[in-house]
């Protein structure tokens, strides 16, 4: 190829290129191709060569750029240089430019000769492609971390499920009540512990206001007060008494709490309260237990002694008497070491409930320990009301108590202090009381002594009942019993029994049994047994005069009445008296009493029998006759004692004994009269054996002339 070949082929690449070709000289583009001119918007390249500066087609900001790296090839002589600038085309649009630049001779003079591309849209791809990178990087990690978010969102979701899972729960299980109401009261909701302690369900107490709960026992100041701490704390803690559907009042442990929302604004009041009426029985079962005797309930000496000392205090400020009365059980022990601890139990706690029966309210019993009983008399209890309450405590022993299938009587010696005379403290009272209850002790046991010696039980007791007993008569305080006694065969009323009884003002009425033996000692039986002579046979024609015929009355004579040859006088004068029929009235005496004084007795009760009166011996079998002895007396019935008769279906030796009795009353032409029946197979055993007549409370108990009168008025033929 020639050189000419070669410029034609070079000029024409040039000339074709769509790289801009260019030459800078002085500043000025000495030479551009289309290429370059088409690249800043030039229709021709004449528009460009040797009219336009560099700057011209350089945006601001990179023109010192470009004129440093022009000038650096230029007058420096650095080497090719490749770079990128913004231009700007004339129509005014920017375009990024591609520069290769390299410092050359043109015309003889230092020139740049270059080699632009306009790169905007590679740059603009690239810019966009990281442009996108970059969001799809930022959107990337916006979903990571909203996926993030998402899921603390689901889990604090779930926590917040399994915590109110977990409340429900416990609302539903706990064993305190719940009631939650809104502001005005009105209860929302309530949990099963709620209507378990309370009685009513949920459905009965949804919109109603707790105050249905109430039990009165609180009064409008409680429920100011438990609102104001509610109101000023937010919650109120105590203990309220309120009250079940069933009625019953029962504590509670409450706690009310003020529910606040966002807004600080009470909300709701939530109520938590436990039933607590358990814990309250076991508080008061131990305050109880500390003062009290667990066996028998009743005080004990530690709460004696505080009740002593504050009655001291009283009964000196007042001026009046106080008694006290020591009571220790005789032979105890000998319960307990027999019968056994539980039976020795149970007789204490037995006897703890007959003196609680005798007592007034204004007194108090305690258990020291052991089988010692105390007993604290108020009300200005002097010496005198002392040993009336002594001698109706000796009365309740005296009776027998069943305890576990036995029959035991437990006799009791009493001590008794007096305030001011024996002694004004605890300690000295009780020592003194206790002094004398041993007394009571060595004077043989079931009795009581005053601590003061010139009190002794017997000389006081004589005082009080004797000063009592004269009057009985005169003041009309005797009244008679009457006990019929049957026909076993026939089942009509054979008889009855006269029983006399003292209506005392204080002690009410008084058996027998207590005041006969005293009326003997001081001498005034004589006048009491004239007295019950005369009502018997009055009574007997009173009945008769109102249709009742009773076939015969049977009066008890005492020992004492046997000694005097009066005593058939008095019987004949009686009769006559009365207009009752001697063969109507029978007397009892008992085998001790004829054996004192047997010559006497035989003499008396021959002269009565020649009146024609009937004779029969009382409780026979407990005194020890001579059969021989027994032949002589003019008897005409045989009373079996009520010990035998009990000893029926028990006692092969008590039937025995029966059987022996009625065969000997018989052999002396006497007949029977079994006492004390109570069970309808002791009738049959005794009717059985041929025993006449029966008497027991199986049939009646001894009863007042009316009494008897409406009992048996009908059922006997006139
Ligand atoms: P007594 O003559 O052997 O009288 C029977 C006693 O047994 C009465 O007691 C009577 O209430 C009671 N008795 C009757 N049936 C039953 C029964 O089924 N079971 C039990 N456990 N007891 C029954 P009371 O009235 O207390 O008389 C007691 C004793 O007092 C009499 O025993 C008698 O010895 C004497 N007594 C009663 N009245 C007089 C009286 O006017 N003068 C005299 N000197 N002594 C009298
Ligand atoms: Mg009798
Ligand atoms: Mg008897």
């Amino acid at each position: 190829m020639t050189h000419n070949d070669r410029v034609v082929l070079f000029d024409a690449m040039v000339e074709q290129s769509l790289a801009g070709i260019y030459v800078i000289q002085d500043g000025l583009f000495r030479y551009v191709n289309q290429g370059f001119a088409q690249m800043f918007g030039y229709d021709s390249t004449d528009a460009v060569i040797d009219k336009l500066a560099v700057s011209d087609l350089v945006c601001p900001e990179d023109r010192e750029l470009v004129a440093e790296n022009i000038r650096q090839r230029i007058e420096d002589g650095l080497p090719d240089i490749r770079y990128v600038f913004t231009g700007l085309r004339c129509d005014g649009i920017r375009v990024q430019i591609e520069v290769h630049g390299r410092g050359a001779e043109y015309l003889g003079r230092p020139a740049v000769v270059g080699v632009c591309l306009d790169v905007s849209e590679r740059r603009q791809a690239e810019f966009d492609a990281r442009r996108a990178k970059d969001e799809m990087a930022r959107l990337l990690a916006e979903a990571d971390h909203a996926r993030g978010e998402l899921l603390c969102a689901l889990e604090d979701q779930r926590q917040a499920q399994e915590e109110l899972r977990f409340a429900d729960r416990v609302f539903h299980s706990t064993l305190e009540g719940v009631a939650v109401t809104d502001v005005d009261g009105c209860i929302l909701t309530v949990n099963p512990a709620f209507e378990a302690i309370t009685g009513y369900t949920k459905a009965e107490v949804i919109g109603k206001n707790p105050r249905m709960l109430q039990s009165g026992r609180h009064g409008a100041v409680f429920y100011r007060e438990l609102w104001h701490s509610v109101t000023m704390s937010g919650q109120w803690q105590g203990e309220v008494w309120n009250r079940r559907k069933s009625g019953e009042v029962y504590p509670e442990w409450l706690t009310i709490s003020a529910v606040k929302g966002e807004g600080g604004q009470v909300t709701h009041y939530v109520a938590v309260f436990s039933d607590i009426t358990t814990v309250k029985r076991a508080q008061e079962k131990i305050d109880f237990l500390a003062y009290h005797d667990p066996l028998t309930e009743l005080p004990n000496r530690v709460l004696f002694r505080d009740r002593l000392g504050h009655a001291l205090q009283r009964a000196n400020r007042d001026k009046v008497p106080l008694a006290l009365l020591f009571l220790d059980l005789d032979r105890f022990k000998s319960v307990n070491d027999t019968l056994g601890h539980p039976v020795g139990d149970e007789l204490l706690v037995e006897v703890g409930r007959r003196i609680a029966g005798v007592i007034r309210a204004s007194d108090t019993l305690a258990r020291l320990g052991g089988d010692e009983f105390v007993l604290l008399l108020e009300d200005e209890s002097d010496a005198r009301q002392a040993a009336i309450v002594a001698r109706k405590l000796l009365d309740v022993f005296s009776r027998p108590q069943r305890i576990d299938g036995h029959d035991l009587t437990v006799t009791a010696s009493i001590g008794i202090a007096l305030y001011p005379e024996d002694g004004d403290d605890v300690d000295n009272l009780l020592k003194h009381a206790d002094l004398a209850m041993y007394e009571a002790k060595s004077q043989g046991r079931n009795n009581y002594q005053f601590f003061a010696p010139k009190l002794t039980a017997g000389a006081f007791e004589r005082l009080v009942m004797e000063n009592a007993l004269r009057g009985a008569v005169t003041r009309n305080e005797l009244v008679l019993h009457y006990q019929p006694q049957l026909d076993l065969a026939s089942g009509q009323l054979a008889g009855v029994e006269a029983l006399v009884r003292w209506r005392h003002p204080e002690l009410g009425l008084v058996s027998p049994g207590q005041f006969i033996p005293l009326a003997e000692e001081i001498g005034i039986i004589g006048e009491i047994g004239a007295w019950v002579l005369r009502a018997a046979c009055r009574q007997m024609v009173a009945w008769q005069a109102h249709g009742l015929v009773v076939p015969q009355v049977a009066v008890n004579l005492s020992a004492q009445q046997i000694d005097r040859d009066k005593l058939i006088a008095l019987t004949a004068w009686t009769l006559m008296e009365s207009g009752l029929a001697a063969e109507r009235l029978e007397l009892e005496v008992t085998e001790s009493m004829i054996m004192r004084q047997p010559e006497q007795a035989l003499e008396a009760l021959g002269g009565l029998r020649n009146l024609g009166v009937t004779l029969a011996i009382d409780d026979f079998g407990t005194g020890y006759s001579s059969l021989a002895y027994l032949k002589r007396l003019p008897l005409d019935r045989l009373k079996i004692d009520q010990s035998f008769v009990r000893d029926i279906g028990r006692d092969p030796n008590g039937e025995a004994i029966i059987r022996a009795v009625i065969a000997l009353a018989r052999s002396l032409g006497l007949k029977t009269v079994a006492e004390g029946i109570e069970l309808e197979a002791q009738a049959v055993f005794l009717c059985a054996e041929g025993c006449d007549v029966g008497q027991g409370y199986l049939y009646n108990r001894p009863l007042p002339a009316d009494e008897l009168f409406s009992a048996w008025h009908d059922r006997i033929p006139v």
